[in-house]
C-alpha cells in the first residue's frame, strides 16, 4: 500500500513559500511525471529548464550506470585526471570552437571548471573576473536572476528579493536588458558584465539584433570581462546549442548548468586559458570545491550533451516552438514570445494566469509563471517532446482559457 509522503514534506522539508505546488511525483519518463496513484503529468517547464533531453533519457541512464561502476567522487575538484571530467570538457570546448565576427579578445574559450550548480557557476566566474581584471564592479541587469548565494544575489536585479539580506556585494549597477543607451554605465571600473542572452525570469526576453553587437565593444573598449549566464539557455533549448551563436557574438566568460546535467547537479564556467590560469597563483588554488564537476553528473552531461547534437534537439526546438506558436492563438494570450523552446505566452493579468495554471495541472499539464513576471505563461518543455504531445498540450490550454 502507497504512504503519502505529503504531510511530512510539511512537517519536515524546509518551506519557501506558503504555496507550494505539493504535487506528489514518483516516476519520471520522458516528457510525464507520474503520481503514486498512478496519474499522468505532462511536464511543460522541465523541472525549470533542466529536463531537455527528457526524464530518464536511455543514454542517460546507460552512461551514468557506467560511471557508477567505474567511480563517484575520488578527490576535491582538480587533482586527480578523471576520464568524466576531461572527456565532457573537451566536448564542451568543442562546442566553443565558433568563428564570430564580434569574438573575445582573449580567444576561444577552451577551459571549463565545474561546479556543482548555476549559483556557484556565477559565483566562481564573479571571482575569475575580479582576479583576472583586478577590478570589483558589475553591471547586470534589471530583472535578472542569477542565483540564490550571495554573490549572485548581489547581482539580481529586483530589490524586493535583496532588501532583507543585505548587506551584500557592494559595486553592482544595473543597465535594462537590450537597451542601447544604457551601455554607458560599462566603465572602466567594471570588472564584469553578468548578462543572460535570453532573459529567463525576466519573462523570456529577446533583445534586438544590434544589441549583443554593441555590447561586446563595449566591453572590450573598457577591459570588461563580458560574461554570458546561458544557464538557463543552454544545451540547445533555444534553437542553437548555446543561444549566443544566434547573435554572432563571443563571450569572454560562459556559465551553464541545469539542462546541461542531463537530470544531474552541475554546472560550470569557462574561460580560455588565459584568463582561467589566474587561479593558479596569488593564491594558489584561487577557487575550490568538493564535489564540482562529479564524475556521475560528467557522465550524465556528457551523454546530455551528445544526445542534444545526434538527436538536433537544437534544430527541432525551433519547429516545435513555432508550432506552439501557431497553436496558441486565443484572445487571452496578448504576447507570445521567445526562441525555440523557452517561451512565454503573456495574458492580461497574474489571476488569469494563476486560474489557467491551476487547471491545467488539473488535467495533468504542469506549467508555471516567471519569478519576475508573473503574468506569462511559461513554457519549456523537454526537447524531446513530439509533435502530437504539443498538439495534446496546446488543446489543454485552450479548453482551459475557454472556460473561463
Ligand atoms: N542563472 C539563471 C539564468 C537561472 O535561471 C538560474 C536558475 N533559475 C540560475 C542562474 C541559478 O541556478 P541554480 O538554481 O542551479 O543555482
Amino acid at each position: 500500500m502507497h504512504i503519502s509522503h505529503r504531510q511530512h514534506f510539511f512537517d519536515h522539508l524546509a518551506q519557501t513559500s506558503e504555496y507550494p505546488l505539493a504535487l506528489e511525483i514518483e516516476k519520471a519518463e520522458g516528457i510525464y511525471m507520474y503520481s503514486p496513484d498512478g496519474k499522468s503529468y505532462m511536464d511543460l517547464i522541465s523541472g525549470i529548464a533542466v529536463s531537455n533531453v527528457g526524464h530518464r533519457h536511455p543514454k542517460v541512464l546507460a552512461a551514468v550506470h557506467e560511471q557508477l561502476d567505474k567511480h563517484m567522487h575520488l578527490l576535491v575538484y582538480g587533482e586527480y585526471v578523471q576520464s568524466a571530467q576531461v572527456q565532457l570538457a573537451k566536448a564542451l570546448t568543442k562546442t566553443l570552437n565558433l568563428q564570430s565576427p564580434h569574438p573575445s579578445p582573449y580567444g576561444l574559450i577552451n577551459n571549463v571548471y565545474f561546479t556543482n550548480s548555476g549559483t556557484e557557476a556565477v559565483e566562481g566566474a564573479m571571482k575569475l573576473a575580479k582576479r583576472f581584471t583586478g577590478r570589483d564592479g558589475f553591471v547586470s541587469c534589471f530583472n535578472a536572476y542569477h542565483g540564490a548565494t550571495q554573490g549572485a544575489l548581489s547581482l539580481a536585479g529586483a530589490e524586493f528579493f535583496k532588501r532583507n539580506f543585505r548587506p551584500l556585494l557592494p559595486g553592482v549597477t544595473h543597465i535594462n536588458h537590450g537597451y542601447l543607451p544604457d551601455l554607458e554605465r560599462i566603465t572602466d571600473k567594471t570588472a564584469a558584465v553578468v548578462i543572460e542572452v535570453i532573459g529567463g525570469e525576466s519573462g523570456v526576453r529577446v533583445p534586438s539584433e544590434d544589441y549583443f553587437p554593441a555590447l561586446r565593444h563595449k566591453c572590450t573598449e573598457v577591459g570588461a570581462l563580458l560574461i554570458f549566464d546561458e544557464i538557463q539557455t543552454g544545451y540547445g533549448r533555444t534553437g542553437s546549442f548555446w543561444a549566443f551563436e544566434q547573435f554572432g557574438i563571443y563571450p569572454d566568460i560562459l556559465l551553464s548548468a541545469k539542462g546541461m546535467g542531463g537530470g544531474m547537479p552541475i554546472g560550470a564556467f569557462m574561460a580560455s586559458q588565459e584568463i582561467m590560469a589566474v587561479f593558479k597563483n596569488n593564491p594558489i588554488l584561487g577557487h575550490i570545491t568538493t564535489f564540482g564537476g562529479h564524475p556521475v553528473s560528467c557522465a550524465s552531461s556528457l551523454a546530455a550533451l551528445q544526445v542534444t547534437l545526434e538527436e538536433d534537439l537544437p534544430g527541432s526546438a525551433i519547429q516545435k516552438g513555432a508550432l506552439f506558436k501557431s497553436l496558441l492563438v486565443h484572445p487571452a494570450i496578448k504576447e507570445f514570445r521567445g526562441r525555440g523552446l523557452m517561451l512565454a505566452a503573456e495574458m492580461q493579468s497574474f489571476e488569469k494566469l494563476k486560474h489557467t495554471i491551476d487547471r491545467c495541472i488539473e488535467r495533468g499539464l504542469v506549467t508555471d509563471w516567471f519569478l519576475f513576471c508573473d503574468n506569462a505563461m511559461r513554457i519549456a518543455p523537454p526537447l524531446i517532446i513530439s509533435e502530437t504531445q504539443i498538439r495534446e498540450a496546446c488543446e489543454i490550454i485552450l479548453a482551459v482559457l475557454n472556460e473561463a
